[in-house]
């Protein structure tokens, strides 16, 4: 009997300009995630009853019918390294499909481990979510009890994609109200990044709903907010980005 390997799929993007910068892709969206992040917009990702589990090979097909307008796939959650069987799969298949983009929290080394090994990603987004902390942290994660566990998975993470220096790196925090917006929170973050050579500000969005409701309602951290706080990240990190509504992805 053959054994199919699935992944739980809650959407394909079929062409997006925002999910790979400077590059065109479509955009794998795959369903668990081991947090709980209140602000998380993708929240009905968290959920696989809101998810279809999909057979690799259909999957590589639909990316295949787009694969002459776009120039790779990212690969986004959820967190995808969560579903670390069909994630091998799908990159020993999907590795002819172009540039491979991996989003991830950070939470599974091993597997980004793996995954690296594996030499088929081009590009990495990893989640910084606030400081390290460990309240701080897990609070952010929606895990406060679990604050220390994260921020040493996060840490080991991000050690070993730094031993790639073929692959570009992204570290990426979400401003937002309230939570991570203060500008000591942007420097603590940024001076303990070292090595790390892009990291990204985006600014939390909360018109398609929130994990917690009670961050729905909050309103969008300001241009010039974003602008001052990737200004203090610029003290330490050359390559210093913000992504907002209004202008989409700046390098300041
Ligand atoms: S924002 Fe948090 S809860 Fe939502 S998918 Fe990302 S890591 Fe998971």
């Amino acid at each position: 009997m053959v054994n199919l390997v699935t992944l739980s799929v809650g959407g394909i993007k079929d062409i997006s300009t925002i999910d790979y910068p400077g590059e065109v892709v479509s955009v794998i969206f795959l369903c668990g995630c081991p947090f709980k992040c209140p602000f998380c917009q993708n929240w009905s990702l968290l959920d696989y009853k809101n998810c279809n589990d999909t057979e690799i090979s259909d999957i590589i097909l639909k990316l295949k019918d787009y694969s002459d307008f776009v120039n790779g796939v990212c690969i986004t959650g959820g967190e995808p390294t969560l579903q670390e069987k069909g994630l091998i799969e799908f990159l020993n298949q999907g590795k002819d499909l172009g540039l491979l983009k991996l989003d991830t929290n950070g939470f599974y080394p091993r597997i980004i481990e793996e995954i690296l090994k594996m030499k088929v990603i081009s590009y990495i987004a990893l989640d910084i979510k606030t400081r390290f902390n460990p309240i701080e942290y897990g609070t952010a994660c929606g895990l406060p009890e679990s604050g220390e566990k994260i921020i040493k998975q996060v840490k080991r993470s991000i050690e070993l994609i730094l031993k790639e220096p073929s692959i570009i790196f992204e570290a990426r925090t979400t401003i937002v109200p309230n939570l991570i917006d203060k500008e000591e929170q942007i420097e603590e973050i940024v001076s303990s990044l070292s090595g790390v050579k892009r990291y990204v500000l985006q600014q939390f969005r909360s018109d398609g709903g929130t994990l917690d409701p009670n961050f729905k309602n909050l309103e969008m951290p300001s241009y010039s907010k974003m602008v001052k706080l990737a200004e203090i990240a610029k003290k330490y990190i050359d390559d210093v980005r913000i992504r907002t509504l209004l202008n989409g992805e700046e390098i300041i």
